[in-house]
């Protein structure tokens, strides 16, 4: 293989050699899953961590989501699985049901080629009846909750006395959410043999005392980060949801003006997922990945270089080396996984003195990664808004001035059309400029030249107005905040939504978090059927999905926070019905129903 004949896969000398999967060491069936998903190359922290874990040492691993870290413990799990094990040999402690499914979905991805795994979510709000009987049927590998997980521990329905690996996944929440007691009875109760995988976005005393007491000489993963950003690329991020990537790049390739552009994706699939969207919309854009074969891949990079091409959709691999002077710009359409190969990327850009921009699309789960980014690169990056209808239409209405001008300097072709429509205006009366506006429509098709303007976004409450769930929590639904419990009263602001009143509050040292856990994980809810949460003196007020049913009421008023039970019932905006503990009458009586909007403090 020689070097002038890959001149998209050689290295430059400052990149290292690419590793592959097998050389982590991996079997077959799991390395096939890996290439049915597209995945072309393991991510820093997998790099670092599947051959610890395949060589049985425990592992603590500094990651967040969106570095690949489900993938860096599900892969050594899947790969050394005994199927004739009836009993669960692998446990994955998540903080949520949400993030519990998703390692689920995770896992059956990458076992896809193995024949027989069976993988069991376990959470509160689901019934036990599914649960028991996958139980009794056996499964390998059990994702939960910790709060479920003791359920089944205390009632003796799950067998862990065989297990070899336990994971606890995003364990800073975990322990922010009041599982810490949880956690470490399972710890505790788990065979001392058991491999042991700590993943944490932070590294508070807790864990690190956690991880001290009941991990045994685990190897600490921190991915070590390049720092050789170049200042001449301008950095900017945009946070954008997974479904709305694709305009906003088109919006982006409107009003950027760019020369050439490299957009980078996660997977093969992606690549040619996203080129193909792109020419479809009119722009003239090719995919590269690890399945183009060479030949291909070198005429799509010369056609780039010579301007044939604007567009190359790239896998980080495809990509490697790849040294085009006129590539203006580079986009993140996924965000590199992990630091290293952010770097690598956007240095595709700001080639030969030229200054560059790069612009990386961040879902809202994967924001903590531009706080990666920035510390890793010592470089800040600069938060940008999605191109307006306005900005998009200012552009458009530049660029047909632009093709006018332009047109209008072919002098010889513009005389021979002159005395056509100069006849055309003596023959019909019509004014010239009427007859320019027709010629704009015929050359401008069917397709609008401005776009319509957006909808009326939903009325929602103020940014400062609203608590802090942190990244996850704002998830790609939409941004639901929580409300600090300043709301002037006790409506809630969706028609779907109802107020609940549950009987803890600042006296019981509650916390939002804490109260999202306990009914999330005992109701079954997600986090997203969650509105304003105010925590008052005596009690507090959630705003739940007017829908919900009656078995999920019933399971809600089982529910303890701070050992207390919640007594769930709608707010009806009055003092408490029930008798009360005693003392307590006086914030009550403070918190009379507004007869109309007030301006106080809730509390
Ligand atoms: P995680 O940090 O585990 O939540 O993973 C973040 C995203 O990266 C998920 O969408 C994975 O499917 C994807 N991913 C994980 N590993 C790789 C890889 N080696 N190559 C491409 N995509 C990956």
């Amino acid at each position: 293989m020689s070097t002038s004949a890959e001149p998209t896969t050689a290295p430059a000398a400052d990149e290292p050699p690419v590793v592959t999967f097998r050389d982590l060491g991996l079997g077959e069936p799991v390395l096939k899953a890996l290439s049915d998903v597209g995945y072309e190359t393991p991510s820093a922290i997998q790099a670092a961590t599947i051959p610890t874990l395949l060589g049985g040492r425990d592992v603590v691993g500094l990651a967040q989501t969106g570095t690949g870290k489900t993938a860096a413990f599900a892969l050594p799990i899947l790969d050394r699985l005994d199927l004739t094990q009836k009993t669960p040999q692998a446990l994955v402690l998540a903080p949520t049901r949400e993030l519990a499914l998703q390692v689920c979905e995770a896992f059956e991805k990458y076992a896809a080629r193995t024949k027989g795994v069976h993988v069991l979510p376990v959470y509160g709000g689901q019934g036990y009846g599914v649960q028991l009987s996958a139980l009794r049927r056996g499964v390998h590998v059990i994702v939960g909750t910790p709060g479920r997980i003791m359920d089944h521990l205390d009632k003796g329905t799950l067998d862990l006395s065989e297990l070899k690996y336990l994971v606890l996944d995003e364990a800073d929440e975990m322990l922010k959410m009041g599982f810490a007691e949880d956690v470490e009875t399972i710890l505790a109760d788990t065979p001392d043999t058991k491999q042991v995988a700590l993943f944490s976005a932070t590294m508070p005393a807790a864990i690190r005392r956690m991880s001290k007491q009941y991990l045994n000489d685990p190897e600490e993963i921190t991915v070590a980060s390049k720092t050789t950003t170049s200042s001449t690329i301008t950095q900017r991020y945009l946070i954008v949801s997974y479904q709305q990537k694709i305009d906003a790049l088109t919006r982006i390739l409107e009003v950027e003006n760019f020369e050439a552009m490299i957009v980078f994706a996660r997977t093969k699939s992606a690549t040619e997922e996203v080129a193909e969207k792109l020419r479809a919309r009119g722009y003239s854009a090719a995919a590269i990945n690890g399945d183009v074969a060479q030949i291909q891949r070198e005429r799509t990079v010369n056609q780039l270089k010579s301007g044939k091409l604007d567009i190359l959709v790239a896998t980080d691999v495809a990509a490697r080396g790849l040294d085009v002077e006129r590539i203006s710009h580079v986009v993140n359409f996924d965000i590199s996984t992990d630091t290293e190969s952010y770097v690598h990327r956007i240095g595709r850009t700001g080639r030969a003195g030229r200054t560059g921009d790069a612009i990386s699309f961040v879902t809202p789960r994967e924001r903590g990664l531009v706080n990666a980014i920035e510390r890793a690169t010592r470089q800040p990056l600069t938060q940008m808004q999605l191109p307006s209808v306005d900005e998009v239409n200012v552009t458009r209405l530049s660029r047909f001035d632009d093709g006018i001008t332009a047109a209008l300097g072919e002098t010889e072709r513009i005389d021979r059309f002159r005395d056509i429509v100069a006849h055309y205006v003596r023959h019909h009366d019509v004014p010239e400029v009427d007859v320019a506006a027709a010629l704009a429509v015929v050359a401008q098709g069917e397709t609008p030249l401005l776009l319509e303007p957006d909808p009326e976004p939903r009325a929602r409450a103020p940014r400062e107005d609203r608590f802090d769930r942190g990244d996850r929590d704002r998830g790609d639904r939409g941004d639901r905040g929580f409300d600090r419990g300043d709301r002037p009263d006790r409506r809630p602001r969706n028609p779907n939504m109802t107020t609940y009143r549950i009987a803890v509050g600042k006296r019981h040292r509650v916390e939002p978090r804490q109260i999202v856990g306990a009914l999330a994980n005992e109701g079954g809810l997600s986090r997203g059927d969650f509105g304003a949460i105010q925590i008052r003196p005596d009690f507090s007020l959630v705003e739940l999905p007017n829908d919900l049913p009656q078995s999920t009421l019933d399971r809600l008023s089982d529910t303890r926070i701070s050992g207390k039970a919640i007594e769930i019932r709608v707010d009806t905006g009055g003092p408490s019905r029930r008798p009360r503990e005693g003392g307590n009458d006086r914030f009550d009586r403070d918190d009379r129903p507004p007869r109309k909007p007030r301006h106080r403090d809730g509390a």
